[in-house]
């Protein structure tokens, strides 16, 4: 059989069980009753283990070999086997025991910090940190990299990226962006406009982020919405995508934001075709490029004036005790800055800041052997010194977030590049399209919408983020049009004076 036509059918047989995975997944988070756990967790890890073997096959591997030396390759295909040799080649690097023992210490990890988190005591997960800590430096070694281990992790969530091409975009973000902070804080008038605290019925509120999920563009006839406790997006196959979401009672924002965040990643997914699907290319360009298209619609859409004039109506609907609230003020209730310890909890001014420190941690513990008994003290020092506060406890300094637990190591920096990725593709966007804002203001998102599936959403990962961005806006990726953006915007908000110095 010609080996294009092997290659197809592997990837073929790949794309079933990643979907069986998929909705089971899905599953488990959001419908499963508790008791089926048990059960569960072994059949997605007798399906996992069926996928990864599949594509660590001999010959899968010959396949891939084969088509990297030819040149009659459609530019998806091409694309496909650049995206799966790599993947390939970093899943076979890894020896089975090893790959093995290092599951079994994540799970026992993740219990950890879970109940070190409820404890606040650091301590009791450091054990366990340094182990993952120490299988993640040997992964790195494995894969091998050209400048320092921890871009062999960066490089599997951002294509492309480096420790150093990072640091050349960070250090000017972070040299402007603190002191705009300072002055944002000391010499700005926060916006005035009501704390949306109240009792906002949880059924009213999933009516609302339905409605506007449809006006997004969203296709729930190839989606559904659903509740969990932790909101996902997640592919199943060509025509499923679907979108989880969690609300509080006490605050409709929330929902909200979430269903906008989760939108602009099902968007993205409901974007590419079919035939990316079979190639593997359908998760998009990068982390951070997937992050950059739901940061867009939470952020540069849903948190901007027009947006405000268009959904007040919905909300007041929702919620008639909220009809004495103007747009004005709501869009001000949306876009509050303050220096909060947690990172979910940040605004879109100090978010990024948020990211910086931990990257420079994950840095130092790959390229520098930083001991683990070290990190809750330099995570208060490094928070005081960005963010601006120091955390009171564990639970809300280096205790706050999952990712390390499970030996997600290099993964933080996309949400940051999401941001600054989400901040330049809309300023090309609203030079492309100058009437955006009057049309957002009136609901119309189908512009919009053809403009990102034009655009960005149709590619899938045929391109590596770097090459998709120049495509996108004509230049590599800067922080600027991000600095550009927030100055501007919250200078606005916090009526504060030009900087003349
Ligand atoms: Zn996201």
């Amino acid at each position: 059989m010609d080996t294009r036509t092997t290659y197809i059918d592997r990837l073929t047989e790949l794309g079933k069980l990643n979907s069986a995975v998929a909705l089971l997944t899905w599953d488990e988070e959001t419908h499963m009753p508790k008791r089926g756990l048990a059960l569960r967790a072994e059949t997605i890890g007798k399906l996992s283990r069926m996928a990864f073997e599949l594509s660590t096959s001999d010959e899968f591997g010959r396949c891939i070999e084969e088509l990297e030396g030819r040149d009659d390759l459609s530019e998806a295909e091409a694309a496909s086997v650049r995206v799966m040799g790599k993947e390939y080649r970093r899943n076979k690097a890894v020896p089975p025991d090893l790959f093995e023992a290092f599951t079994i210490a994540q799970s026992k990890s993740q219990a950890a910090w879970a109940e070190a988190k409820r404890a606040s005591d650091f301590e009791r997960f450091r054990p366990h940190l340094e182990e993952i800590v120490g299988y993640v430096r040997q992964f790195a070694e494995l894969f091998g990299y050209e400048e320092c281990p921890y871009d062999a992790l960066l490089d599997r969530y951002e294509p492309g990226m480096t420790s150093v091409r990072l640091r050349a975009i960070l250090e000017p973000l972070r040299d402007r962006l603190v002191p705009f902070v300072d002055r944002l804080l000391a010499e700005g008038t926060p916006p005035d406009g009501p704390a949306l605290h109240g009792h906002f019925p949880i059924d009213a509120q999933r009516a609302m982020a339905r409605t506007v999920l449809e006006r997004i563009g969203y296709d729930f006839d190839a989606g559904t919405l659903d509740d969990t406790m932790h909101p996902f997006t997640t592919r199943i196959a060509p025509g499923d995508v679907r979108v989880t979401n969690r609300y509080l009672e006490s605050n409709p924002l929330s929902g909200l934001f979430g269903a906008l965040h989760e939108g602009g990643h099902a968007l993205y997914d409901q974007g590419m075709k079919d035939d990316l699907y079979v190639l593997q290319l359908a998760d998009g360009a990068s982390y951070g490029f997937h992050e950059s298209q739901s940061r867009l619609i939470e952020n540069q859409i849903g948190r901007s004036r027009p947006f405000w004039t268009f959904f007040r109506p919905i909300l007041v609907g929702a919620f008639p005790a909220l009809d004495r609230i103007s747009a004005e003020a709501l869009y001000g209730a949306a876009n509050r800055v303050s220096r909060s310890p947690i990172r979910v909890e940040a605004d879109e001014v100090t978010y990024n800041l948020h990211i910086m420190l931990r990257f420079e941690l994950e840095s130092k513990l790959l390229n520098e052997n930083l001991p683990v008994g070290e990190l809750p003290g330099l995570w208060c020092d490094a928070m005081e010194c960005t963010v601006g506060v120091r955390p009171a406890s564990d639970a809300d300094g280096v205790l706050q977030d999952i990712h390390w637990s499970g030996g997600m190591i290099g993964y933080f920096p996309s949400y940051m590049l999401g941001n600054l990725y989400a901040a330049q593709i809309a300023q090309a966007l609203r030079e492309e399209i100058p009437t955006l804002d009057g049309q957002i203001a009136e609901g119309d998102f189908a512009p919009l919408l053809a403009w990102l599936r034009e655009r960005i959403h149709r590619f899938g990962a045929i391109y590596e983020p770097s090459e998709l961005i120049e495509r996108v806006t004509g230049g590599p990726l800067s922080a600027e049009p991000f600095l550009v953006y927030v100055e501007k915007k919250y200078s606005e908000i916090y009526d504060l004076w030009p900087d003349r110095s």
